[in-house]
């Protein structure tokens, strides 16, 4: 094997870089150059990792706008209602004179949602109990800022 650089018969090369070419060069000349990994397998190494990196990543582009979303109902966070918050509402509807039905018309739900809102089976979502509360001149909702009425 010849020196590119000197011309000695050697039996080891070193592949050096000299002012941007690659040249097979004996240990005497390779001190005068950068030495160069092979580049066949720097090659397959480097991509096969940044093509895994690629698949691995796609799946979590999506997420950050999940939690996004959940971030912003975290900073909502449900109201605290009174303990007595359905009778509030049985009884203000029942002051009114407005059946369940009726009640559930005014608030664009269903009866049977108003009965399950009543008996304190289910929590309506923050929108509806304000709507509720507007409707039916009631407060349901302990709001630390506002006295108690
Ligand atoms: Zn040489």
């Amino acid at each position: 094997m010849i020196c590119e650089m000197c011309g000695k018969d050697t039996e080891t090369l070193t592949a050096v870089r000299i002012e941007g070419s690659v040249l097979q060069l004996c240990s005497d000349c390779s001190r005068f150059g950068q030495p160069v990994s092979p580049p066949a397998t720097t090659g397959s190494v480097g991509r096969g990792g940044y093509s895994e990196f690629a698949e691995a990543r796609r799946p979590t582009a999506i997420r950050p706008r999940r939690t996004e979303e959940r971030d912003v109902f975290a900073e909502m966070p449900d109201l605290e209602l009174r303990p007595d918050w359905f009778h509030r509402i049985r009884h203000a509807r029942e002051l009114l004179g407005w059946t369940p039905e009726e009640f559930g018309k005014r608030l664009n739900e269903k009866k049977s949602l108003v009965l399950k809102v009543e008996s304190g089976s289910f929590r309506p979502p923050d929108a509806i109990l304000r709507k509720i509360e507007r409707l039916l001149k009631v407060r349901l909702t302990v709001d630390p800022n506002a006295p108690a009425p």
